[in-house]
């Protein structure tokens, strides 16, 4: 037996060393699953297995590479070369430049990020005089995106009846012809959007045998990790893929299924054992990352949930710190909180800042979160916020890169044609534009030819249109010769935009200088990496298809030394030794979009349940009594998913006090409070409690501070004065009925509701969003 595979245990072997036919893995946070895909693929590798015959996909490319890392240790880094291992819009993609051309697009098509989705949308509802404020743009981009990873097609979605009338009904009949237009669009620019990358992948292994054969062949052995939030797209690649040979290995955990917002189908694990023949079934149930204390409590959590399998998970590892609860009165507090922690805890214990993390619900919680670690000038990085690459002088650098690979890219050159300004006004623009959509070519197409068409444009103007078409051509020449890096520095001089911000002299302007500085490093550091790699060439096109596939996340190079910040969903297969889960709150976590049915509640307590799992050493739970959302102070109260945690795990760093347990309770799905869990929460002994609501000093200072505090707005404030006993009102998901009971004060208001369809409802008003008819 090689020596590596000692180090694993038995339950981990069983499926590292079963290497033909279908198998999956499910098993419990820290199990150690995404270690036995690593060791597997070594293992297989050191068989004898060609890493050209292996595809491992997975959830960041972080991971991916650090894989790899451990791969190359185990097995050489030579063999690891021509492994294809990534997330599945990295694999595809690469896939996708060899065979784009069957499907009618350049093999060097162009990736739209979101944003670029975002406004090409944004735009055609524009053109099409649509009401943009019914016409929301980013929710139209969510439907597109939904409908093309549920492989349904402009075609499909025009024979499919239900889809157009859930359209109508919703007040936007156009949808349609809106996503006709962007799937048009996108093909005009040679470009594909994030869902491309897998729907094209699908429409190309289904309409060309010879290409799925040849993939088949390639591909012998697949492994997915994080299987249970794929969606149904990458399900049918993976299942197209892996017909042939069957030597599947998928690994997942049903409970950290977090991403059905975005279609990903808890089904697929549910059907694996349908799909293939003979599926070897492993379960390994000993978590090695995290204190028992932690496993235990994140056990007594996930067993709330209904819709789960059966799953053991248990640690040999030591009990550990209680899990300690912080409650603060302002979010301010709470980020003082984790700061001070942190300084002290790194101080006490000799630690690095890169073991600590803070995970939020939502990224703009980070706000209150980084103005704190900034006083304490503890170094911090946040992941998957706005990324690097999506400022806007960075994306302006980057589109006339993008149209030198690809000139036919709308959205790059509507970016820049006037940026820096040559006198290319918006009125040249739409013409340009209504003259290519009239003749179905691209804009850049019918500037090449603006000595041919009349536009009545003048020749000034029309002179200005060459020289841009021009430089580009000269970019593009240059394109053949000359490295990434080369090419950049010399489209950053010359196209006047180093300059431009540099004259501009302000702050600001010196930092997108330095920011656009900081892309020429990073295109350095691409080539003399890319030198080592295989397949690579180190040019251009290379640096754009992993900008436009990167998250912060992927960014990460874990040279220095820095907190952690990051929402949960980013935090998936990560571990640290001390977490911090901030806004613990009703309405915040689960969230308030959140709670109306329980299989959203599930998911909300899945991301729960993945958060603190995160853990190895110390987790924290934070909450406030009030927080600034959407601009105004707001009362909160705890999480029903501190409650829900079993209380022996528990430290509460501030008592709760008898007044404010109440709110500590269960709810049910409906907002009602089961009062049997009622139950006294008994104040840690030991513990001075903060104070529980600030003194009139404190207030006088508050209000200095804050005016809005002098008049807090709580959450139920905004409560319509009609909801009254004998009022109708209407409930988005229960119908029309007639208020026939009111009771309860503030916050803990109900009405009880007879609905038209016959049932009677008690509900907190709220949660409840009645509308008085
Ligand atoms: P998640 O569900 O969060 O993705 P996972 O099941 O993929 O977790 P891993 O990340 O593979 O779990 O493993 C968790 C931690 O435990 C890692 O630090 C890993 O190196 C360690 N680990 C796993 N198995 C063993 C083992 N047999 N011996 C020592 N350490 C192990
Ligand atoms: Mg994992």
């Amino acid at each position: 037996m090689e020596e590596f595979i000692a180090q694993l245990n038995e339950a981990q072997k069983a499926p590292v060393l079963h290497t033909k036919g279908p198998l999956m893995v499910i098993a419990g946070a820290g199990s150690g699953k995404t270690r036995v895909l690593t060791y597997r693929i070594a293992y297989l590798i050191q068989q004898g297995v060609d890493p050209f015959n292996i595809l491992s996909l997975t959830f960041t490319n972080k991971a991916a590479r650090e894989m790899k890392i451990r791969i190359a240790d185990i097995a050489g880094s030579a063999e690891t070369k021509s492994l294809w291992m990534g997330t599945f819009h990295s694999i595809f993609a690469k896939l996708l430049r060899f065979e784009a051309d069957k499907l009618g697009y350049p093999n060097n098509f162009t990736i739209y990020d979101t944003q670029d989705s975002q406004r090409l949308i944004a735009s055609i509802i524009k053109e099409m005089q649509l009401d943009k404020d019914i016409y929301k743009y980013k929710q139209i981009q969510n439907r597109i995106s939904s409908y093309k990873n549920s492989l349904i097609t402009v075609k499909a979605y025009f024979n499919n009846p239900d889809l157009i009338e859930a359209d109508a009904m919703a007040k936007r009949p156009r949808t349609g012809e809106i996503y006709k237009n962007y799937v048009d669009r996108c093909f005009k620019a040679g470009a594909m959007d994030f869902d491309d990358l897998l729907l094209k992948t699908n429409e190309l292994l289904n309409v060309f045998p010879e290409v799925l054969q040849k993939y088949q062949n390639r591909f012998q052995y697949i492994m997915v990790d994080e299987y249970q939030d794929t969606n149904h797209s990458q399900y049918l690649i993976v299942k197209a893929l892996s017909d042939k040979f069957q030597n599947i290995c998928v690994v997942g955990d049903d409970a950290q299924s977090i991403y059905s917002f975005r279609g990903a189908n808890i089904s697929n694990i549910l059907n694996f054992q349908k799909d293939y023949d003979n599926v070897a079934m492993y379960r390994l149930e000993q978590n090695y990352r995290s204190t028992r204390n932690i496993v235990n409590a994140a056990n007594s959590i996930i067993e709330k949930n209904k819709n789960q399998l059966e799953k053991v998970v248990w640690t040999s590892n030591d009990d550990g710190p209680l899990i300690k609860v912080h409650r603060s009165i302002t979010d301010a507090e709470e980020g003082r909180f984790v700061s001070s922690t942190i300084f002290d805890t790194r101080m006490n214990e000799h630690l690095h800042n890169g073991e600590f993390a803070v995970l939020y619900r939502t990224n703009s919680q980070s706000r209150a979160i980084e103005d704190a670690l900034r006083k304490r000038d503890i170094p911090y990085r946040i992941y998957g916020g706005l990324s690097f690459y999506q400022r806007k002088e960075i994306k302006d650098v980057l589109a006339y890169l993008r149209l030198v690979i690809n000139p036919k890219d709308e959205e790059a050159l509507k970016r820049i044609i006037n940026f820096p300004g040559r006198g290319i006004g918006q009125t040249t623009i739409d013409k340009l534009m209504v003259t290519a959509n009239h003749y179905g070519r691209s804009i850049f197409e019918v500037m090449e030819n603006i000595d041919k068409i009349d536009l009545k444009i003048n020749s000034g103007t029309k002179r200005r249109l060459s020289e841009f078409v021009n430089m580009i051509k000269g970019f593009q020449i240059m394109n053949k010769g000359a490295d990434a890096f080369s090419l950049s520095e010399h489209v950053a001089k010359k196209t006047g935009i180093l300059l431009e911000f540099k004259k501009d002299g302000t702050p600001e302007g010196i930092a997108k200088m330095e920011n656009i500085e900081e892309l020429l490093n990073g295109i350095k550091d691409f080539v003399e990496g890319q030198m080592e790699l295989a397949d690579a060439t180190g040019n251009i096109a290379e640096f754009l298809e992993d900008v436009a596939l990167a998250t912060d996340l992927d960014n990460d190079k874990g040279d220095d030394d820095r907190v952690a910040l990051m929402t949960i969903h980013m935090a998936k297969g990560l571990e640290f030794p001390h977490v911090f889960i901030v806004g613990m709150e009703e309405d915040l976590f689960p969230s308030a979009m959140s709670m109306s049915t329980r299989t959203e509640l599930e998911e909300e307590r899945r991301l729960f349940y993945v958060a603190l799992t995160r853990a190895e050493k110390q987790a924290y739970l934070t909450y406030t009594e009030s927080r600034y959302r959407w601009g105004k102070l707001v009362d909160a109260e705890p999480s029903r998913f501190i409650e829900e945690i079993d209380e022996k795990y528990i430290e509460n760093l501030t008592p709760v006090s008898n007044y404010k347990y109440k709110s500590l309770i269960d709810k049910n799905i409906f907002g009602e409070v089961d009062k049997s869990r009622l139950r006294q929460v008994k104040p840690v002994s030991g513990i001075a409690p903060t104070t529980v609501k600030p003194n009139e000093n404190q207030l006088r200072k508050l209000r200095k501070l804050r005016p809005e505090l002098a008049n807090p707005v709580s959450n139920n404030s905004d409560l319509d004065p009609s909801l009254v006993e004998g009022a109708a009102v209407n409930h988005s998901r229960f119908g029309r009925g007639v208020i026939i009971k009111i009771d309860g004060v503030g916050n803990d208001k109900k009405a009880e509701i007879k609905f038209d369809k016959g049932d009677i409802k008690k509900l907190l008003l709220r949660f409840a969003k009645l509308e008085v008819l």
